[in-house]
């Protein structure tokens, strides 16, 4: 019995390392990057939410298209 104990713990110690020297995946930045795209109300090309204009409710790639938007619109 507690030959089967040791060798459990001898396994589950194994898998702990091999976890902490293998992980699947690194943890990057880029997932809440990609979380998100808008669209830019005056050229309508698309454009991650973080780096967007917000006005009025729309959204815009730059500031001249938002100007240029906020401006014809009246
Ligand atoms: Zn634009």
């Amino acid at each position: 019995m507690l030959r089967l104990l040791i060798i459990a713990l001898l396994l589950v110690l194994l898998l702990a390392l091999v976890k902490r020297f293998f992980p699947g995946k690194p943890p990057g930045p880029d997932e809440p990057r990609i979380a998100k795209m808008v669209r830019c109300d005056y050229c309508q090309i698309y454009i991650p939410h973080t780096s967007a204009i917000k006005h009025a409710d729309r959204y815009y790639c730059c500031d001249e298209h938002r100007e240029s938007a906020s401006g014809n619109a009246s």
